[in-house]
C-alpha cells in the first residue's frame, strides 16, 4: 500500500514525500482510512511506530479540504494534547513538515516557560495547537485559548500523562471540548483508569493495536548483559568508549540516578548530559539539541522526559537500571530502530534486577539474547554502592584518565575486543 492509496491530498502526499516515506507504516495504513471516514479512534500504540504522522496527516487532510470554506481570522480546530514538552516540540515538527505545502499553521504551548512568546506565536491565529495539559488549562483560564472552534482533539500517551498527575487538567479541558468533534485516543498501555478515560472522550469509536513485539523484535537487536550495580559504570564506560562514533541514549530509573551516571562519565571524560524532571526546560532543550545534532553523543534520561523522544541515526540505547515496568522497556527501546532505522539496545541487569527482566521477556515473548561474558563480571554484588561512594571520598590519586582513551579507570584495557557490544544472534 503507498501513501496516495489512502487518497490523502497532493500538498500533504508532496510533503510526506520529502520527508522520505516511502509506504505507510501499520499503524498508518490502518488508521488513516478511519480518521479520513470522520471516526473516532482508540489507537493502542507506542511511540516509534508512526503514530505522530498517523494522525497528523488525516487532521491536515480534513483541514486542508475545509479551508475554503472558513474566512476570517484563523480559530483552533485541531487540538493535540500531549505529557511532556519535548513530544510537544516533536509533534509541532511533524506536523509543521506534514503540512508545509498547505496553509495549516500550527503552533506549540507548554509550561516551563514564560507565556508570553507562546502567546504573541498564536496572535495571529492557528489551526492546530499542540500542548501540554498544565500550560493549555492556564491559558484556557486566563481566558487567551479558547477551544470553542475544535472539530478534532488527539490526547497522546495518555497512560503517560495519568502517571504525570495530569488526569484533573485532563478532565477540564475534555469538558470545555463542543461536543461535536473527531476525537483520538493514544496509549501505549490500556489499564482500567485508561479505559474509563477513553470512554469519556470517545464517541462511536474504532480500535486500533499494535503490539509492542512489532516495535521490539524486527529492528532492535537486543542484548543484556549481567553485572553488578558497582560495576555498571565500567561496562557503561566501556561501551561509550569501543564505539567513540555511536549517539548513546542512556536510560536510569531516576533523576539522581540520572545526574550520577553523568558524573561518572565525567570521571572518564566522557561528556554528557542529563535530561529529567528537575532539569530546567532550557537545560532540557539545549542537552536535547545538542544530542540531536549529533554535538554531544551521550545523552543520559529517565523514563518521563524521554518518552517519545525521536532522534534520527541514535544507534544505541543503555538500560543502565532495568524499569519494573515491563512495557517501559518496549518504549525505551523504540528509540532506536525507529520506523525506517535499526538499533541496538543493551540492558544491564544486577542481581535485584533478574525479576524485571523475566517480566519482559514474558511481555515480549522472547528471550533477550545473553551478551558474552565481559570483564566487569562480578555477580556477587560483593560491594554495595555506598562502600564504594566512600571509596570515591578518598583523595584521589595523581593518575587520574587524561583523555578517555588515556583512561586507566577499570580493569581489563587490553582485553578490549572480548567485549564487543553487538548481541549474538540466537535461533
Ligand atoms: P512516531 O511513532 O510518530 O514517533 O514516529 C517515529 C519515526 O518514524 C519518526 O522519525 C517519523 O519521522 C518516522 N516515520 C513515520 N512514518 C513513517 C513512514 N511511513 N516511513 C518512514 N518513517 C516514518
Amino acid at each position: 500500500m503507498t501513501f496516495k492509496d489512502l487518497g490523502i491530498a497532493l500538498p500533504i502526499l508532496k510533503a510526506i514525500d520529502e520527508q522520505g516515506y516511502t509506504n505507510p507504516t501499520p499503524i498508518q495504513e490502518q488508521a488513516i482510512p478511519i480518521l479520513l471516514n470522520h471516526k473516532d479512534l482508540l489507537g493502542v500504540a507506542q511511540t516509534g511506530t508512526g503514530k505522530t504522522a498517523a494522525f497528523s496527516i488525516p487532521i491536515i487532510h480534513h483541514l486542508h479540504t475545509n479551508e475554503q470554506h472558513t474566512q476570517g481570522k484563523k480559530r483552533i480546530k485541531a487540538l493535540i494534547v500531549t505529557p511532556t514538552r519535548e513530544l510537544a516540540i516533536q509533534i509541532g515538527e511533524n506536523f509543521t513538515a506534514y503540512s508545509k505545502h498547505t496553509n495549516i499553521r500550527n503552533t506549540v504551548i507548554f509550561g516551563g516557560v514564560k507565556q508570553q512568546r507562546q502567546v504573541n506565536a498564536m496572535r495571529p491565529g492557528v489551526d492546530a495547537l499542540i500542548a501540554t495539559p498544565g500550560r493549555l488549562l492556564d491559558l484556557m483560564n486566563q481566558g487567551i485559548i479558547s477551544l470553542r472552534d475544535v472539530q478534532y482533539v488527539v490526547l497522546d500517551e495518555a497512560d503517560q500523562m495519568l502517571d504525570m498527575g495530569f488526569i484533573h487538567d485532563i478532565k477540564k479541558i475534555i469538558a470545555k471540548l463542543p461536543p461535536k468533534r473527531q476525537s483520538l485516543f493514544f496509549s501505549a498501555t490500556m489499564p482500567k483508569d485508561i479505559v474509563t478515560l477513553s470512554r469519556k472522550i470517545l464517541g462511536d469509536f474504532e480500535r486500533v493495536t499494535i503490539q509492542p513485539k512489532q516495535a521490539t523484535a524486527e529492528k532492535v537487536e537486543q542484548g543484556i548483559y549481567f553485572v553488578s550495580k558497582l560495576n555498571k559504570p565500567k561496562l557503561l564506560i566501556h561501551l561509550i568508549e569501543e564505539n567513540p562514533e555511536a549517539s548513546v541514549l542512556v536510560f536510569s530509573r531516576t533523576k539522581h540516578g540520572a545526574n550520577k551516571i553523568v558524573k561518572k562519565l565525567a570521571q572518564a571524560d566522557i561528556n554528557s548530559a542529563a535530561i529529567h524532571g528537575n532539569k530546567s526546560q532550557t537545560a532540557r532543550q539545549k542537552a536535547l539539541g545538542a544530542f540531536k545534532e549529533g554535538k554531544l553523543n551521550v545523552l543520559v534520561a529517565t523514563d518521563i522526559a524521554a518518552r517519545g523522544i525521536d532522534v534520527e541515526d541514535l544507534s544505541l540505547v543503555v538500560n543502565y537500571d532495568l524499569p519494573n515496568v515491563p512495557e517501559t522497556y518496549v518504549h525505551r527501546i523504540g528509540r532506536t530502530g525507529r520506523a525506517s532505522a535499526s538499533g541496538i539496545a543493551l540492558s544491564f541487569c544486577d542481581k535485584e534486577e533478574r525479576a524485571y527482566l523475566r517480566d519482559i521477556e514474558k511481555l515480549i515473548k522472547q528471550e533477550v539474547p545473553r551478551m558474552p561474558e565481559h570483564q566487569f563480571v562480578d555477580d556477587g554484588d560483593s560491594q554495595t554502592e555506598s562502600e564504594e561512594e566512600k571509596q570515591h571520598q578518598k583523595p584521589r590519586s595523581s593518575s587520574r584518565p587524561k583523555s578517555r582513551h588515556g583512561s586507566s579507570n577499570f580493569r581489563g584495557k587490553n582485553n578490549r575486543n572480548t567485549n564487543k557490544p553487538r548481541p549474538k544472534k540466537r535461533d
